[in-house]
């Protein structure tokens, strides 16, 4: 790439001149080192790792580390190469005549191959050893791969092969077993955030540190990835980087505003979850990356609860946030929420209606927050405590009703039975059991006798009602259509609650689980 493309510059200006700057590759370096001072090298080495990781770095740094003769020029090879002998320079600058690289991305033939082969006889021009850096070597034809076989099977002393890739899955067998393997790691995210604040002191920038664990954390392990987001990041900021401006460049949705939609969600707030994604989606947040969002709240959340809340990249509020939800959420509870957002999110992917889509799934969401733990369930169950059946959450409760003003005369022929239990619990209990309701007009009650009662029931009712009330009532029995008498309504309402609870997706699930369950009990939360 040309130097005119500024983005990037940082990268090949930071770009690693001794193993001591190569970061988050120790074990790797530990075992080179170790090789190269017993004298034990192989003659091919296969590096391999994500982009940006550093393998051709790497695999310039082994050049050097061969090649290297020492300032004095009487040097071997070494795991600290001088960097300022002939070899050692020219490697740098990429002008050393012994030492070819090579992209097998676009040169994947025979022809490219059969070249190096050809070459490999002839001794090194000018250093100790000939070597062949191949990068993307999974990228070679099956002729290329058979013919570079033959040379490793029988390498000559003096060549070196360097292969690199992203692939190692694609690379023949019969190679790798001719190499020296290394897995280069992703290099964590607080040591990247680390390498970038040492990057900016050098280059005489301001950056806050979460900007720069953000960036971290966005290059998910690759050096020159993160080098490159932050070259964008100090060319669009004027002399600082903050975080809210790398948010904004690397897309990422305000946070504020998810943590404040996933508590909606597990509150089981139906419509302010539609107002949060109606607005995220008039911000311009596609909805697939708002799941993505909540996906790593939820994730930050349970990370946290096992004590690895302590990621660089989250600010004080998330690390409080998530400190407080991870208080109240069970483990199963929160993977519940993650399995539900993570097949929101694919729906999210594949559907016709994005938005209408994250929608069904978020309030998916808000109604499986609302039913009990089934770890939580059973153990209500084996409490032998009632299950609390699931509400019905994001409907909008009926208002309550006004306060009715103070009145003498019962509401209704429950109200009036239960008035006259406090006085005449006998009295009530007829009323209750043994009488159907005709009429109820305060002051006037007419009843139908549905078993035989005393004659002077009539008289004793209108007595306590007219202390009761202050008023005088007519209280007569009939024979006309009545209701059932209270005590076969409170039975008929039990038996279809009953069936209600019994049909509950909770206690349903409970039964599935515990076939033999019984349901000896319960109670109904009062809206
Ligand atoms: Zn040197």
């Amino acid at each position: 790439m040309a130097d005119s493309q500024p983005y990037r510059v940082l990268a090949r200006k930071y770009r690693p001149q001794t193993f001591a700057e190569l970061i988050g590759q120790d074990a790797m370096v530990q075992t080179l080192g170790n090789a190269i001072r017993r004298g034990r090298l192989a003659h091919a080495f296969l590096l391999t790792g994500v982009r940006g990781v550093g393998k051709t770095s790497t695999a310039r740094l082994i050049a050097k580390a061969l090649n290297c003769v020492g300032p004095d020029g009487t040097g071997g090879p070494t795991i600290d190469p001088c960097g300022v002998c002939e070899p050692c320079k020219a490697i740098a600058e990429g002008r050393h005549i012994d030492v070819v690289e090579m992209d097998a991305a676009s040169h994947t033939g025979i022809d490219d191959i059969r070249e190096i082969i050809e070459a490999v006889r002839y001794a090194a021009v000018s250093a100790r050893f000939k070597i062949y850096i191949v990068d993307e070597v999974h990228m070679l034809s099956k002729a290329a791969f058979n013919g570079l076989l033959k040379t490793l099977e029988e390498p000559p002393a003096h060549v070196k092969f360097l292969f690199a890739t992203t692939e190692v899955n694609k690379v023949p067998v019969t190679v790798l077993s001719r190499c020296q393997r290394f897995d280069l790691r992703r290099i964590p995210a607080e040591t990247l955030s680390q390498h970038f604040a040492r990057v900016i002191n050098a280059e005489d920038v301001e950056a806050e540190p979460e900007a720069l664990a953000l960036i971290a954390r966005a290059a998910e392990g690759s050096a020159r990835d993160g080098l490159s987001i932050l070259d964008q990041a100090i060319a669009h900021g004027s002399g600082a980087v903050t975080a809210a401006q790398v948010r904004d460049m690397l897309g990422l949705s305000d946070r504020g505003a998810v943590r404040g939609l996933f508590g909606r969600l597990l509150g089981g707030d139906a419509p302010g979850v539609l107002a949060a994604v109606a607005e995220q989606h008039a911000l311009g947040v596609d909805p697939a990356g708002l799941l993505r969002g909540l996906l790593e709240v939820a994730h930050g959340v349970t990370r946290t609860k096992v004590g690895g809340g302590n990621d660089p990249a989250l600010s004080e509020e998330e690390r409080a946030a998530y400190a407080e939800w991870a208080s109240r959420l069970g483990f199963a509870q929160l993977h519940r929420i993650w399995q539900l957002l993570l097949k929101g999110h694919a729906e999210v992917q594949t559907a016709a209606l994005p938005n209408e889509a994250a929608e069904m799934a978020l309030l998916r969401i808000v109604h499986a927050s609302t039913l009990p733990d089934p770890s939580e369930l059973a153990r209500r169950i084996i409490e032998g405590g009632p299950p609390a059946p699931a509400a019905a959450p994001g409907l909008p409760s009926p208002p309550p009703p006004p306060p009715a003003p103070e009145q003498r005369l019962p509401a209704d022929f429950a109200a009036l039975v239960e008035a006259v239990n406090g006085q005449r619990a006998h009295l009530a209990q007829r009323l209750h059991d043994y009488t159907g309701l005709i009429r109820y007009a305060p002051p006037l009650l007419e009843l139908k006798p549905l078993k035989p009662i005393e004659p002077e029931f009539v008289r004793d009712v209108g007595a306590v009602l007219k202390t009761l009330t202050g008023t005088a009532w007519t209280v007569s029995l009939g024979d006309g259509a009545a209701e059932p008498s209270l005590l076969e309504q409170e039975r008929a309402a039990e038996a279809a609650e009953r069936e209600a609870v019994l049909a509950s997706p909770v206690v349903r699930a409970a039964f599935e689980n515990f076939p033999d369950a019984e349901l000896t009990g319960y109670t109904l939360k009062k809206a």
